[in-house]
């Protein structure tokens, strides 16, 4: 895995990359299914937020209060603001203008007096954020009681029914949302035998199936453990885990810019890849045993956005990513890995996005957002992706807490810093927000989510800042008051002073799907030394500590750590440097 800077970088002013969020479908009828001409109607509703800046996350518990609903329901109210809901679980959303619309899922159509529904959503405003005042189920007023009967006693607390879920084999809109994530004992046993290891290993984290090996499990190879892809099913089953995180990750003609994760498969091994990679996962991942888990599968790390930067006619460019463009071999095989996988009805696809400091720029930006969609559509059917995730293979800063893109020291903008480069973003938060909604734009469905990989992007401990420069130099400015202590942005391997970043989180803000651990932390990006194996593994001088560097990083340290083996085998010493420079910090 690798991240590559542009090889091209606009220098045109800040240009039109869309940064609204998506719209939801409007201007769907409100059913109104009254109730029977003796039936009594009458419902309460428990409203709660948990707000940011810009975005908060909305919790109904609605109540029929009234005689049972049978054939369908709709719960309605007016924001008081500017609020937009950008995504909604547990009913099916529409917004026009202040006025929404949730109608219940196809799970769902039955609500029995005194049964109490959640729902959930996430929305962006500005201003305030005032809680509506008045709610309606199927065009009669939520007041609490049944308008036609004596009033009921309301309760004291609020409603403690789990949330509603949906029967086996049935997507969610957000995978995250009320399940609890697999953990990997392979990656947990690793993580308890480092000192304090313990206070993280019981967080969920990918598996990596990194070679046809992995599916039935490996011994003795860099990063696979013995279990199988069958053998974590299981696990997660008996862990009661709501989902799995599974990475897809042996593309023919792998890494196709780097050496450091070259994998088995040479450039015209397309035929192979679907018959004795994804097929058998596909058949593994049907298997109605596992119906009832939401099976995550992250889809080939790094390698569209390759396509992009790394290509004839541009500075970066490898022979390998020109023959895999040519050969159509990563966009056919992606292809036919969202088709397979996405015709199983528990699973959830999520591409590759890389990161801020890969196409955050113009010139890269507009055309990957093409390319994924040209690939989705080669699957069939835009909806076999759910999302996208980005940061896995990188370091990026979820936020710079001490400048935005838009600032500006002393007349001049960051962009103009040697750091931002003429980047359009400053921080992963704000590239994958605009990602999506570009995305969305250009025709992906606009339920897609967004994931942003926390494993390594903390940047705690005694160098980070703690608050904006006073420097009215933008260089000596932006690099005062980065949190991202790296030597370059296109630095990915092994960074030396990273932490961990967030811990995995459900639906932390609009149009973010999740946080996740995905590079499980303490796993290798490359060796720093040439390491023989037989792997297809090879020496990428971006993991050399005394590496000076290259055009991609603009001739700058590598800043990687020394010491490291293969990449995805476990390295003790990093492991240790995440979690002392972890942020949040760890207690
Ligand atoms: C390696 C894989 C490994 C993954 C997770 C990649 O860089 O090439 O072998 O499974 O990282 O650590």
């Amino acid at each position: 895995m690798r991240s590559d800077p542009p090889t091209r970088r606009s220098r045109l002013a800040r240009g039109a990359t869309a940064a609204a969020a998506a719209a939801l479908v409007s201007g769907i009828g409100v059913v109104a299914l009254a109730p029977g001409a003796h039936a009594a109607a009458g419902c309460r509703v428990a409203y709660s937020v948990n707000q940011w800046n810009t975005g908060f996350t909305g919790s109904i518990n609605l109540t029929n209060l009234g005689d049972p609903i049978t054939n369908g329901w709709t719960l309605t109210w007016e924001f008081a603001g500017n609020q937009h809901i950008t995504q909604g679980w547990n009913g099916t959303f529409s917004q026009s203008g202040q006025r929404v619309s949730v109608a219940n899922p196809a799970w769902s159509a039955a609500l029995a007096s005194n049964d109490t529904v959640s729902l959930g959503f996430n929305a962006d405003y500005s201003g305030t954020n005032a809680a509506p005042t008045a709610f309606s189920l199927n065009g009669v007023a939520c007041t609490g009681s049944t308008p036609t009967t004596p009033p009921t006693t309301p309760p004291t607390t609020a409603p403690t029914t789990p949330p509603t879920t949906p029967p086996a084999g049935t997507r969610v809109d957000n995978p995250y949302v009320g399940a609890r994530g697999y953990v990997n004992p392979e990656w947990k046993a690793k993580a308890d035998a480092e000192p304090g290891g313990s206070r993280i290993s019981s967080n969920p984290t990918a598996v990596w199936l990194d070679r046809i090996a992995a599916i039935n499990g490996t011994t003795g190879s860099s990063s696979n453990g013995a279990m199988g892809l069958r053998d974590h099913l299981d696990a997660a089953l008996a862990q009661g885990a709501g989902y799995i995180q599974l990475v897809i990750y042996n593309l023919p003609g792998r890494d196709c810019a780097a050496l450091a994760s070259n994998g088995e498969l040479g450039p015209t091994d397309l035929p192979r890849y679907q018959a004795e990679y994804i097929d058998p996962i596909a058949a593994i991942q049907a298997d109605p045993k596992y119906r009832n888990l939401r099976i995550i599968n992250i889809i080939e790390i790094d390698s569209l956005p390759n396509l992009v930067t790394n290509t004839a006619g541009q500075a970066g460019a490898t022979a390998m990513c020109d023959t895999m463009k040519a050969n159509g071999g990563y966009v056919n095989g992606i292809a036919y890995a969202l088709r397979k996988l996405g015709a199983i009805g528990n699973t959830y696809n999520y591409l590759d996005a890389a990161h801020h400091g890969w196409i955050g720029w113009d010139s890269n930006f507009g055309p990957t957002a093409d390319l994924m969609l040209q690939t989705a559509r080669a699957s069939g059917d835009v909806r076999n992706v759910t999302g996208f995730i980005t940061d896995t293979a990188n370091y990026s800063a979820l936020r710079e807490p001490y400048f935005t893109v838009g600032s500006t020291v002393n007349g001049t903008s960051v962009r103009q810093s040697k750091w931002v480069d003429w980047n359009q973003y400053v921080d992963e938060l704000t590239f994958a927000t605009a990602f999506r909604s570009k995305l969305v734009s250009i025709g992906f469905d606009p339920g897609i989510g967004m994931l942003i990989d926390t494993s390594r992007n903390g940047w705690g401990g005694p160098n980070r800042p703690t608050r904006a420069s006073t420097s009215t130099d933008v260089n000596t400015f932006v690099n005062e008051s980065r949190i991202d202590r790296r030597i370059h942005a296109g630095n990915w391997c092994n960074q030396s002073g990273a932490g961990l970043g967030e811990r995995p989180t459900a639906a932390p803000g609009a149009g973010i799907d999740a946080y996740v651990w995905v590079k499980p932390p303490g796993e290798s990006d490359g060796s720093s030394t040439l390491i023989p194996n037989d792997e297809g593994k090879g020496f990428d001088r971006m993991c050399d500590p005394t590496y000076t560097g290259n055009a991609r990083n603009g001739n700058n340290p590598t800043g990687a750590l020394s010491g490291a083996p293969l990449s995805g085998a476990w390295f003790s010493a990093q492991f240790r440097e995440l979690m002392a420079n972890a942020y949040p910090p760890l207690s």
